[in-house]
């Protein structure tokens, strides 16, 4: 039995999209609540459709195929299938979530052109603000302490760029 917890938090995006689940663990649930369906007709699909994804066949509008839903539907994308924009604790199989985003981050390339907003690293997932570390240097520095949205945005920016580092820079410290 999974059971999950999901988290919102209103100024964050999803914590939990996707609860990850193996096929057999799929098949059974699947098979308990349709049990008029033949298993071996439901794995082949499956497995169809995680070679496909696998082969990067995408649903057509761009996204990935989403492979539990395509177990029932002709395959397609999460938001195609179920007309949602994002999962919410909904099920797909962990093979195909290695691929993807392990924690459902969100990626700039599925994102509708028209909404996109947020900071993204160079692999187009989208960095969460809050997950940035401070720094020390930072504290003492007055653009720290002004309230400039576009100012913090550019400070944040190159601390996540440095994350790595054992010695943080910065060309624009101002000691307060
Ligand atoms: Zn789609």
């Amino acid at each position: 039995m999974i059971s999950i917890e999901i988290v919102l938090d209103k100024n964050l995006n999803y914590k939990i999209m996707w609860i990850p689940i193996t096929i057999d663990e799929y098949v059974k649930i699947h098979l308990q609540n349709n049990p008029n369906e033949n298993e071996k007709v439901l794995r082949v699909r499956i497995e169809a459709a995680l070679d496909d994804y696998n082969k990067g066949v995408k649903c057509k509008c761009g996204k990935d195929i989403w492979i539990v839903g395509s177990a029932s539907a002709p395959f397609a994308c999460f938001s195609c299938i179920t007309g949602k924009e994002l999962p919410l604790g909904d099920y797909e199989i962990d093979g195909a979530l290695d691929k993807r985003d392990k924690d459902g981050r969100i990626n700039i390339n599925n994102m509708d052109p028209g909404n996109i907003n947020g900071f993204f690293d160079d692999d187009g997932y989208e960095i969460r603000r809050d997950t940035i570390k401070m720094q020390p240097l930072c504290l003492t520095c007055i653009r720290n302490n002004i309230d400039d949205w576009e100012g913090n945005l550019l400070c944040d920016m190159n601390r996540n760029d440095q994350r790595d580092e054992k010695e943080f820079k910065c060309g624009v410290y101002e000691k307060l």
